[in-house]
């Protein structure tokens, strides 16, 4: 058995494989670039090398420090994980020649599954169906137009060298062929380096189905069954689960002999994933199942896998690496349940998916499923890795209920400054069609809008952030129930949503005057102070009614007893702001003091960065005075500075962040406190 093993990632499929190594009693040894010094998997891991700076190709890229970093420090195995150098035969090649165990297949059966057409042609001996289309040398105009023609519109042209769903173009017309390889070719020489192409048959409405296969040195291959990846935005999946809904035990065979066909035509050893795109326009069938590709690696989504069949596919990876049989046949092999994943990255959806980075200042992940992360409150998000923040995998008894356990997990997602791609998550799950079953790759897409809008505050969360400026002690509205209403006299709290100002009144005694919020603008002074250079784009939100008054509230903000997804939660309270969770989202209100400053543009005297960037330089101290306008610090984003200043007179009373600070939109960066107040 490996005694000590060295982990060739980070993050969260780094603190996987320490988790099972752990457990097996083998050693750990964690390597880390400059910007993971103080990640999850180095402090996780036995021990950890320095192999390098934050980017990628000068660190986790790098085979040669790599395997250096096992010399020195004693490791006798290399575990790649799944992206990096998994894939990359040639480093599988240096590994072994280093002496040390490879924890993954064969280069040569890397290699072979590697370019997309020699696999295809491959799998096409070994009698395994592909998708109908071209795999051929000749590259030439000439033999590919015809070839898309033979084939039948709609085609994919596929970069051979292809992955990560990169370097793909869908033509619908024989008049746009041309100018689409032109691009794809383009893309593919730019991002692979090889631009030869392949074309396939467009399958319309098609299903992602996958089969997990495991082989052993022995010449034994098992399948652990299939997983639907259907759902995805641009090639990418974004839930994933096991076994596939619709799946019929006459399909389910078929696939999964085919599966283990592939791996046997390759001596496939270790985990591996046979793709596979299935024609669903009548539900599943054996003969509308074709193989796509193979990964030679452990995918990120193989928890749903070990979910219903009970296997940890870690150990077996080690077990088949020291040289062991496959811990069981495939008879042995069964699975009960469903079990669903959902990826849950830094990225905001109402911006086109864009990443976002930052620290991770509030962080809180539901129970009740299994989780899978490399972070901890307080860790940042950079943009020199994979946006993953972390996956959520529900497992229960029948599909419905892993469904809604997952959708209630990703709706309980609290996570702030950082923005996530929660409550998109939730939609998801909650909607109907995924619902019933059996979506295609093009679900998200046809569901645009609906899934991907971000969430407005609702009333609950109006009133549960108005509530909390409230001095303490007074009842949220309990004491303004009743309260005698005139204009002047009316009680309302006033706060600030982005740029967007709430009025919050209470319920009962004014009907006619609902919480609601003003866009930017419309209440004169009360335009956004103190940010200067680019606004936010305006939330323009119709108003909202407050929901029926009376309500009580626990003080400490969690709805303790009532179900997480049903209530907004408060998850910080200061004079500054308050933060409700609600939905998968995080909504920041802050104070709007405009009138008690008596006239001055004023307004909350929390300085938040009004775009994700870097603190370039910081001008201002704690306790340092300040006057309206006095420059407290320079942010750049997108090659621009952006200068924060005082929004009135006062004394700097908290400075949070330091320069070179990557932050987030949103973030909170220096506090001032109001003169005499
Ligand atoms: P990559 O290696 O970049 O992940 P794949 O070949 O695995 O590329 O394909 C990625 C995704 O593209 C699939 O999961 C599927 O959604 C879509 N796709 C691939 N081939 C076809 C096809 N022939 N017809 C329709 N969609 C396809």
């Amino acid at each position: 058995m490996v005694k000590r093993l060295l982990i060739a990632n980070r993050g969260e499929i780094a603190c996987r494989i320490i988790r099972t190594a752990r457990r097996m009693g083998v050693e750990t040894i964690a390597v880390f670039s400059d910007a993971d010094a103080g990640a999850l998997h180095v402090r996780m891991a036995d021990g950890a090398v320095h192999i390098g700076p934050s980017p990628a190709s000068e660190s986790y890229l790098d085979g040669a420090k790599i395997i250096a970093a096992a010399k020195e420090s004693g490791a006798d195995a290399i575990h790649p994980g799944f992206g990096f150098l998994s894939e990359n035969a040639q480093f599988a090649q240096a590994v072994m020649d280093a002496g040390l165990t490879w924890v993954g297949p064969d280069p040569a059966s890397i290699e072979a599954m590697g370019l997309k057409d020699a696999a295809k042609r491959l799998m096409a001996e070994a009698g395994v169906p592909i998708t109908p289309g071209y795999m051929g040398e000749d590259q030439s105009l000439d033999r590919l137009i015809p070839a898309a023609d033979e084939i039948g519109y709609p085609v994919l042209i596929k970069a051979v060298a292809g992955g990560g769903g990169k370097g793909m173009r869908r033509v619908e017309r024989k008049e746009d062929f041309s100018a689409a390889l032109e691009s794809c070719r383009r893309e593919a020489k730019a991002a692979f380096g090889d631009d030869r192409v392949l074309i396939e048959k467009y399958i319309t409405r098609p299903r992602h189905i996958e089969v997990q296969v495991f082989g052993d040195r022995h010449g034994n291959v098992v399948h652990l069954f299939e997983r639907d990846c259907s759902v995805q935005r641009r090639h990418q999946k974004v839930i994933e689960e096991a076994p596939a809904p619709g799946m019929d035990e006459v399909t389910r065979e078929a696939i999964c002999a085919a599966a283990v066909k592939a791996a046997q035509a390759v001596n496939y050893v270790g985990a591996g994933t046979i793709e596979f795109i299935a024609d669903a326009t009548e539900g599943l069938k054996p003969d509308r199942v074709w193989f796509m590709e193979m990964n030679t690696r452990l995918q990120v989504e193989h928890p749903v896998t070990e979910q219903i069949t009970g296997v940890d596919l870690v150990e077996w990876q080690l077990r088949i690496a020291a040289g062991e049989h496959l811990p069981k046949s495939q008879e042995d092999l069964r699975f009960s349940g469903w079990s669903v994943e959902a990826r849950l990255y830094a990225e905001d959806p109402a911006r086109d998916f864009m990443p976002s980075t930052g620290r991770l200042e509030i962080f809180d992940l539901p129970g009740g499923v299994r989780v899978e992360t490399g972070v901890e409150r307080g860790d940042a998000i950079t943009s020199f890795y994979d946006p993953m923040i972390a996956k959520l995998i529900a497992t229960c008894e029948t599909r419905e209920q892993a469904v809604d356990r997952l959708r209630a997990a990703c709706e309980a997602v609290a996570i702030y400054p950082v923005k996530t791609n929660a409550a998109f998550l939730a939609r998801v799950l909650g909607n109907a069609e995924f619902r019933a079953g059996g979506v295609d790759t093009g679900f998200i897409e046809r569901h645009g809008e609906a899934l991907t809008r971000s969430g407005e505050p609702s009333a609950q969360v109006l009133e549960l952030a108005a509530q909390s400026f409230l001095p303490e002690g007074q009842g949220p509205w309990q004491r303004l129930v009743g309260f005698r209403m005139n204009a002047e006299q009316r009680r309302e709290v006033r706060m600030r949503f982005g740029d967007s100002l709430v009025l919050a009144a209470p319920p009962s005694s004014d009907p006619a005057s609902p919480a609601h919020l003003l866009p930017p603008g419309e209440k004169g002074p009360l335009g956004p102070a103190f940010v200067h250079g680019p606004q936010a784009p305006n939330s323009r939100l119709p108003p909202l009614p407050f929901s029926p008054g009376g309500r009580r509230w626990p003080r400490s903000g969690r709805m303790r007893g009532a179900p997480r997804t049903q209530a907004p939660r408060l998850i910080r309270k200061s004079p500054h702001q308050a933060l409700i969770a609600y939905g998968g989202e995080v909504f920041a209100f802050t104070p709007d003091r405009t009138e008690a400053s008596h006239g001055a543009a004023a307004g909350d005297g929390a300085i938040a960065a009004p775009i994700p960037g870097k603190i370039s330089a910081i001008a201002v101290q704690n306790g340092q005075e300040v006057s309206k306008g006095d420059t407290l610090l320079i942010l750049e984003a997108m090659k621009m500075e952006y200068t924060l200043s005082a929004p009135f007179n006062g004394v700097v009373e908290e400075v949070t962040a330091a320069v070179g600070d990557q932050v987030t939109e949103g973030a909170v960066l220096v506090r001032i406190g109001e003169e005499g107040r």
